[in-house]
């Protein structure tokens, strides 16, 4: 199958082109055709599927066919930085056209946004908190919405966004298309689900395991070992596009700082940053001026960066969900990737549930920590003593399997030195 078979209009069958797609992802194929038809549809799909693209093309197409100044289309998400990617991707496809879009989220100033509704837009892209303060304001209506979209919908519930979208419903005329995409389905998104959707569509892709294209493998490691081991890897194997995780948002920060410190060309993205610096480091990330990106969950909701090559959990994610998450990062729309977690004692319990969630285990990777203290351009002649001398007794019983296991892993993860 490829896009011609769709019949979308041309003006969308270029824009895929220029995207440089050549053929539709799996959810693409099935939702674009249900979508064009008007029906409803239920997407059960993680990030990295190409999810975006199989909502947005058929609603542009059907857009696109009719002219009108006023909002035909809002696609709510959990966060800003995918509501913020969605509305790239809208540009993207509505550039040259008499379409407009607009994101629409808190942290940036409301009445630039107001001002650009006042215009006139065709597609909202939204968090629910700040369509809402807008709505209460009286400043957009809602009342000509022709497709509703809830993207990441276990994620809107996950941060409590349900209520507030409950109350957006209340904008919107009855007669629309709705479609929901949700990476899970917990009770409450199902619920939600049967209240909106009509006879939907239902496409239900890797429902919940992570893309095939990404490896998983996991380092057992004391809490205190992870920075050196983190720093070795870097060096080592200089991973060209790297996205490492960290629990809190101060150690996020202070990561990312310590990385910059030993020459690498690293940011964080967390919540403590205001929308400027957040976009500010995500676009040097997506433009490689940032080789690293330190994130914590929140803020790297749906980030799209285009060949991610090394996803990095420097701290466990609290469930296994959040690890598809992380993990999806890379790995997608068919491009291999790595995801590498450093484990502690502590994290066994949640190892198991991800490991349940993956339907296999992780792959247990060994390192024997180098020498503290080299920056990444003196990494050579690291003297076999010197390892030696930086070297537990512990990580040498842990190199054993290294060695067994070492073709594989290399041409994997690039992990053995
Ligand atoms: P999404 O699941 O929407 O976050 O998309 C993940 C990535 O897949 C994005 O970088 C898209 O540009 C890319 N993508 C979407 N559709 C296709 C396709 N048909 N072929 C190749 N890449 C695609």
């Amino acid at each position: 199958m490829n896009f011609n078979d769709f019949s979308l209009q041309p003006h969308i069958v270029d824009v895929v082109r220029q995207c440089g797609f050549v053929k539709p992802t799996p959810i693409q194929e099935q939702s674009i055709p249900a979508i064009l038809t008007g029906r409803d549809l239920l997407g059960l799909a993680q990030t990295g599927t190409g999810k975006t693209a199989a909502f947005l093309l058929p609603i542009a197409d059907r857009l696109l066919a009719g002219r009108a100044s006023r909002v035909r289309t809002l696609i709510l998400a959990p966060t800003r930085e995918l509501a913020e990617q969605i509305h790239a991707f809208a540009e993207t496809i509505t550039r040259g056209t008499h379409l407009r879009s607009l994101a629409v989220y808190g942290g940036v100033s409301k009445p630039g946004q107001v001002k650009k509704l006042r215009q006139g837009v065709d597609i909202i892209v939204a968090c629910p908190g700040r369509l809402l303060d807008i709505l209460r304001d009286g400043d957009v209506n809602l009342g000509s919405i022709e497709h509703l979209v809830l993207d990441e919908a276990d994620h809107m519930f996950d941060q409590g966004f349900l209520p507030d979208v409950r109350r957006i419903l209340g904008h919107l005329p009855q007669k629309r298309q709705t479609l929901v995409f949700s990476a899970t389905m917990p009770a409450e998104i199902r619920k939600l689900a049967e209240e909106i959707l009509h006879k939907p569509a239902t496409v239900q892709i890797d429902r919940i395991r992570p893309a095939d294209t990404v490896e998983h493998g996991r380092y057992t490691i004391p809490q205190e070992q992870k920075t050196s081991l983190l720093l070795d890897l870097l060096r080592r194997h200089g991973y060209a596009s790297t996205l490492i995780f960290t629990r809190t948002k101060h150690r996020a920060k202070s990561l990312a700082a310590k990385l910059a410190r030993e020459g690498y060309t690293a940011t964080s993205l967390q919540g403590n940053l205001s929308q400027a610096k957040r976009q500010q480091a995500l676009d040097g990330f997506k433009k490689g001026q940032f080789t690293v990106l330190v994130a914590t969950d929140i803020a790297a909701r749906g980030i799209d960066v285009d060949g991610i090559s090394h996803v990095i959990n420097f701290d466990v994610p609290d469930t296994a969900e959040a690890y598809i998450h992380r993990t999806g990062r890379t790995g997608r729309a068919c491009r291999s990737g790595a995801a590498l977690t450093f484990v502690t004692p502590a994290d066994a319990k949640i190892i198991q549930a991800i490991q349940r969630t993956l339907a296999k285990n992780m792959k247990h990777l060994t390192h024997t920590l180098e020498d503290k203290g080299h920056r990444p351009q003196e990494t050579a002649g690291i003297t076999a003593e010197r390892r030696k001398n930086a070297t537990g007794k512990a990580e040498r019983k842990q190199s054993q399997p290294r060695r067994q296991n070492r073709s594989r892993t290399k041409t994997i993860f690039g992990l053995t030195a």
